[in-house]
C-alpha cells in the first residue's frame, strides 16, 4: 500500500513536471554531483532506472565525475551545453553486483561503482546484518534467553524481537572480534548449524574471482569499504580504525593492481562516521570518502564528506527519478516540518541509514538507540 502511494506521489512530481524543473534548477545553481547509493543490483527494475538516468545526466565512475565537478562551468549547464554529473555507486559487495549489475553496466555502458569490503570477499560468509533473520529461522530451540530477555520461538512477534535484538548488537559492536563472538555464541544458544543455502547464494559477498572478472570491465570501477564493516564510530580502539580504513585499501591494491582512490563509511550517517574517521581516511591515502548523508555535491564539498541519495533497486524508477531531481528531499524535508507544525510530539524521521537491503526493509533502527560508546 505504502510503495504505491510513493509511486503515486512519485507520478506526480514526474507528470507534472516537477521533476524537470529540479533537474533544471540544480543546472541553475552551478555545478552539481548527484551520487546515488545502492546495495543490491538485482530483484529490481535497474535498468529502467539505469536508461532514464543514462538519458538526462552525465553519468560517470566516481572519479571521473569528481574531475567533472572541478571543471564543469555554471554556463554550460544553464544554457543546457551540459549535463549534471551523477556516479551509481554500490556498496558491500554483492554477488548480484557481478551476475547482474556489471553485465547491465557493460551493455548499456552506464559506468557503476563498487565499494567493497576484503574481509567479507576472503570468508564468503553471511554479511553480519543478514544474519539476525538467519539465525532465528534455523534456530533448533524452543527457547532463549539473550542479554536477560526470554524469547519464545514459537511466536512470530517473538521471533522478529529477537532477530532485531541480535542485529542491534552486531551493529553496534566495539570491535570485529566482539561482534564474531557475539554471533558465534548465538550460533551455540540458538544451536544453528544450518550451512548457507543455495538460495542465499546472490546475497553473499563477491569472490575474488567475480572482482578480478569485473576489473576488466571498463564500466566497473572499485573503492574500499573497510576490511570487516564495522560503525566506525563505535569502534572502541583507534588502531583498529585505521586498521579496518587503511588495510583495506592495501588489500584491494594488491589484488586489483589499480590505485583504490575512495571509500565508503560503512553505514554512513555522520553518527556512525565518528569524529576521527575522515582524518584517518584522509591519513591512509584516500582521495574521496562518501557518507550516506543525503544530498548533492559542490566544488565546495568536503571531499571527506561527500554526500549521497539513498536509492534501491526495488524503487520505481519515477521514484528514483524523484530522488535524483532532489524534488523527492525538498519535499521529504517540508512534509516532516508541516508534520512537526501539526504535530508537536512527531517523532523525528529516522536518521540511520541500515547498511543492507534486508535490514532496510525489514529491521529499521529506531532513531533513539545509542551506539555502545567505550
Ligand atoms: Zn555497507
Amino acid at each position: 500500500m505504502m510503495s504505491r502511494v510513493l509511486i503515486l506521489i512519485s507520478a506526480c512530481m514526474y507528470y507534472s513536471g516537477l521533476i524537470r524543473l529540479g533537474r533544471w534548477w540544480t543546472r541553475m545553481l552551478g555545478p552539481h554531483l548527484v551520487i546515488l547509493n545502492y546495495h543490491r543490483a538485482a530483484q529490481g527494475d535497474l535498468r529502467r532506472q539505469m536508461l532514464y538516468l543514462r538519458r538526462h545526466y552525465n553519468v560517470l565512475h566516481l572519479k571521473d565525475a569528481l574531475q567533472e565537478l572541478q571543471t564543469l562551468h555554471k554556463d554550460e549547464l544553464r544554457r543546457g551545453y551540459a549535463r549534471t554529473p551523477l556516479v551509481l555507486s554500490f556498496d558491500d559487495g554483492y554477488r548480484d553486483n557481478y551476475t547482474y549489475g556489471a553485465q547491465l553496466a557493460r551493455e548499456l555502458q552506464v559506468p557503476i561503482t563498487i565499494f567493497l569490503p576484503p574481509g567479507y570477499i576472503e570468508s564468503g560468509r553471511r554479511f553480519w546484518w543478514e544474519e539476525g533473520e538467519h539465525l532465528v529461522a534455523d534456530a533448533q530451540v524452543k527457547q532463549a534467553i539473550i542479554e536477560e530477555k526470554l524469547y519464545h520461538l514459537d511466536q512470530v512477534e517473538e521471533r522478529k524481537a529477537l532477530a532485531n535484538a541480535i542485529d542491534q548488537h552486531l551493529c553496534y559492536a566495539s570491535s570485529v572480534a566482539e561482534r564474531e563472538e557475539f554471533l558465534e555464541s548465538i550460533r551455540e544458544l540458538l544451536v544453528v548449524s544450518a550451512p548457507i543455502t543455495d538460495e542465499e547464494w546472490e546475497t553473499l559477498p563477491l569472490s575474488w574471482a567475480e572482482i578480478q572478472a569485473m576489473s576488466e570491465n571498463e564500466w566497473v570501477s572499485f573503492g574500499a569499504h573497510t576490511m570487516h564493516h564495522p560503525i566506525l564510530s563505535c569502534l572502541a580502539d583507534p588502531t583498529e580504525l585505521y586498521y579496518e580504513v587503511n588495510e583495506c585499501r592495501t588489500v584491494l591494491e594488491q589484488r586489483l593492481k589499480q590505485p583504490i582512490e575512495a571509500f565508503a563509511y560503512p553505514v554512513g550517517g555522520f553518527k556512525h562516521i565518528g569524529e576521527q574517521s575522515p582524518q584517518v581516511v584522509q591519513a591512509a591515502g584516500y582521495k574521496w570518502a562518501l557518507t550516506t548523508e543525503d544530498g548533492f555535491n559542490t566544488p565546495k564539498t568536503d571531499p571527506y564528506l561527500l554526500r549521497r541519495v539513498i536509492v534501491d533497486v526495488d524503487q520505481h524508477w519515477l521514484m528514483v527519478a524523484a530522488k535524483a531531481s532532489g524534488i523527492w528531499g525538498v519535499f521529504s524535508r517540508l512534509g516532516w516540518k508541516v508534520i512537526k507544525l501539526l504535530w508537536k510530539d512527531a517523532p523525528e524521521p529516522i536518521p540511520f541509514s541500515p547498511p543492507g537491503t534486508l535490514l532496510a526493509r525489514k529491521t529499521p533502527v529506531p532513531s533513539d538507540v545509542q551506539p555502545l560508546k567505550k
